[in-house]
């Protein structure tokens, strides 16, 4: 019996509006896998997701990487409610050693900028052959400390954004866009 399609799922009521659709977001990450793949051929890539908003960008970005790599995640913690704390923590560490390795860590999104350069001199630390960044977002303007990204998605306005990994206090990581939170939050 053929499958049915799946009605069009209603935008989540305390979403002000979309500001990616599921399907930008595929599109650009299977871009952003084919490059990676290009320049990461012949190397060690291990890639670092980064709990728990990078996890849905690595679960596709992944999946669109044609070279052998691995995976490892570290959970670090720098906000509550929508803002941060600017006091970076380890929450989780790395599974395996980073030495020797071209480290390409998958973040959600790069805001103050705090967090990962907290994380890239931490890894830095640890001996590998390179350090990059792969950003699913990047709100360029709201940077308190320099970092670059090597590979971003979408360069998006200073909103609070929720959706594909992205939580208010935990809530609405399963949500298929990005979109903005009515203020207020729920
Ligand atoms: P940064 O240290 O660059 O200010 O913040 C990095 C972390 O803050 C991100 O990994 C993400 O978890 C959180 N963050 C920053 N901006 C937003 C946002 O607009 N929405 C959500 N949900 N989290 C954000």
């Amino acid at each position: 019996m053929a499958a049915k399609a799946a009605p069009p799922r209603p935008v989540h009521p305390d979403i002000e509006r979309i500001l990616l659709e599921e399907p930008q977001l595929q599109a650009r990450i299977k871009e952003m896998g084919r490059q990676i793949s290009r320049d990461y051929a012949g190397r060690k890539l291990t890639l670092i997701g980064i709990l728990r908003g990078g996890v849905v960008f690595l679960g596709d970005l992944m999946r669109a990487i044609t070279l052998d790599c691995s995976v490892d995640f570290m959970c670090l913690s720098s906000y509550s409610g929508k803002g941060s704390t600017g006091a970076v923590r380890v929450l989780l560490d790395l599974r395996d050693s980073a030495e020797g390795r071209d480290l390409l860590v998958v973040e959600d999104i790069v805001d103050t900028g705090l967090t990962l350069h907290y994380l890239l001199d931490n890894l830095r630390t640890r001996g590998p052959r390179s350090v990059e960044v792969c950003a699913l977002l990047d709100k360029a303007e709201c940077r308190k400390i320099e970092v670059s990204a090597k590979y971003v998605g979408f360069k998006i306005p200073n909103e609070f954004v929720v959706g594909f990994g992205l939580d208010y206090n935990e809530k609405y990581r399963n949500l298929p866009y990005v979109g903005v939170l009515r203020s207020g939050g729920k």
